[in-house]
């Protein structure tokens, strides 16, 4: 039960730090602890019974062998921009750098060699344009993309060389405590056993956020209050988004609302994709989306979120977004709900016969039609409009009647671990905090980056 280092959670995060620690120190003792099952075991039902959630605990789309990244859509994004803060902690140049080498890793693991949007042409100037006219921000980021068939084998084959590599790995295994002694990790406790290491990694997603903020809490951890994104995810035909479909897979656009001056945000767009839900503890649904590399739907789908950051004294944006979802999750007993964006305007709910009028065919089945109007603040709601009206004169057609508007999509990422830039708390010795659950990323390539430098900190101090 005493290892070099213990790396809780098996997501890109915590994966990556384990590659990197076996690439360098072979000799190095690791044992991952993962709370949910292994790749070859982690299947959603909904995948086999005709789209419909049973609420499995715990959620194979969430939790298991790599995390949220294995039912993810794999688009890994190749700019310091997009998915995280690491440029805060380590600066741009070195955030580059390290994408370019963790990317060289996703390649050795069978990662496609086609980047979407890495040269700019005509096409995609125009595009710009559109954008700066509506105020519009487009943020360049070339995309390498996976699809969700390929991400699962690319982190199996992971799995399997870790393994090879002697690293242990426990599924089914949530830990409940920190082990800390005069400010000094000593290890943590699952349910049934204690496991003891000079460092530990904690890599728990947004999965296990709430978890983490709650041991941040008991052990005197400095947190600090974060963002929290809340919004829809829209779905509409690839012909509306074919434009910036065919030039960038995903364009990263940004408005800043005029009334309330908030930052709305287009967010993992998946052309010819699939809109999905996943549960968070306690059963709530929220909205996502997905594609397959070769499985297509007639339709694209991606998030708008509308970022709100708290002042004092509130400072729990993780509850507000969990009441949010709460509330949308009560009108449609658990499930996720669907509107027409025409509906929303004239404010009436949709019913199932107003959905199945338009050239659209939901790809959720069972989201349940409904007024997102009673679930989202008038706030947000506006700046979903607004931004919806701003894209539509880049992507004409976008705020026609029938573009379908799922909710509610909130990313749980918001407060923030206060670490270093070796990743560790100043409160403990040794304890290494990485990945979404930390708040410090939002996207695989961050997370994967996040892993190997929390690697590469543990081999710099490490005297096994
Ligand atoms: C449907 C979906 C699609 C996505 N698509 C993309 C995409 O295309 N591109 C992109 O860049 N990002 C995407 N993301 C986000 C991406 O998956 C995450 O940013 C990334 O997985 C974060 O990595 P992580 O290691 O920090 O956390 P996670 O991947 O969430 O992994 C954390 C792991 O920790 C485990 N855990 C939690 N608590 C405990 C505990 N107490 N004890 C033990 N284990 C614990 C969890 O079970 C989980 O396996 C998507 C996410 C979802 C849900």
């Amino acid at each position: 039960m005493v290892y070099d280092v213990i790396i809780v959670g098996a997501g890109p995060a915590g994966i990556f730090t384990a590659c990197e620690l076996v690439k360098e120190r072979a000799t190095l003792k690791i044992l991952i602890l993962e709370k949910g099952r292994d790749i070859k075991h982690r299947k959603c039902p909904k995948h086999t019974n005709g789209g419909t959630c049973i609420n499995c605990k715990p959620c194979s789309i969430t939790t298991g062998w790599a995390g949220a990244g294995a039912y993810s859509d794999g688009k890994l994004s190749l700019s310091h921009e997009v998915g995280g803060n690491l440029p805060d902690y380590i600066g741009v140049e070195q955030t580059m750098e390290m994408i370019s080498y963790t990317d060289e890793i996703y390649l050795k693991f069978g990662a496609d060699s086609k980047i979407h949007g890495a040269t700019e042409t005509p096409a995609m100037r125009e595009i710009r344009r559109k954008s700066i006219e509506a105020n519009l921000k487009l943020v360049p980021c070339p995309v390498r993309h996976l699809g969700t068939e390929k991400t699962q084998k690319l982190y199996h084959a992971i799995f399997d060389h870790l393994i090879n590599s002697g690293v242990e790995v426990l599924f089914n295994s949530p830990v409940e405590e920190f082990i800390i002694n005069q400010n000094q990790v000593e290890g943590v406790k699952c349910t049934k056993e204690s496991y003891y290491a000079g460092k530990v990694v904690v890599a728990v997603g947004r999965e296990g956020s709430n978890w983490l903020m709650h041991q941040c809490d008991v052990q005197h951890i400095p947190t600090e209050t974060g963002i929290v994104d809340i919004g829809v995810r829209l779905e509409c035909r690839n012909e509306i988004m074919q434009d910036i479909n065919d030039n960038f897979y995903e364009a990263k656009l940004v408005h800043y609302t005029r009334f309330f001056d908030d930052k709305v945000r287009t967010f993992c767009s998946n052309p010819g994709g699939f809109v999905s839900s996943e549960y968070y503890d306690g059963n709530l649904a929220v909205v996502n989306g997905h594609s397959y590399k070769d499985l297509k739907s007639d339709n694209t789908n991606f998030a708008l979120l509308v970022s709100q950051k708290f002042t004092e004294p509130f400072n729990a944006p993780i509850e507000y977004g969990h009441h949010i979802a709460r509330l949308a999750n009560m009108l449609t007993r658990n499930k996720i709900l669907v509107q027409r964006f025409g509906d929303l305007v004239r404010g009436r709910r949709t019913t199932p016969e107003r959905l199945y009028r338009n050239n659209i065919i939901p790809t959720l089945k069972d989201a349940v039609p409904g007024d997102l109007s009673l679930v989202l603040p008038h706030r947000i709601l506006l700046d979903i409009i607004e931004m919806i009206r701003a894209l539509d004169k880049v992507s004409p057609g976008l705020a026609s009647d029938e573009t379908l508007l799922y909710g509610v999509e909130v990313k749980f990422y918001s407060n923030i671990i206060k670490v270093d830039k070796t990743f560790q708390s100043p409160a403990v010795k040794d304890l290494y905090f990485g990945g979404d659950g930390a708040g410090l990323t939002r996207g695989l390539m961050q997370a994967s980056v996040n892993g190997i430098l929390i690697a590469k900190e543990i081999l710099k101090n490490c005297i096994c």
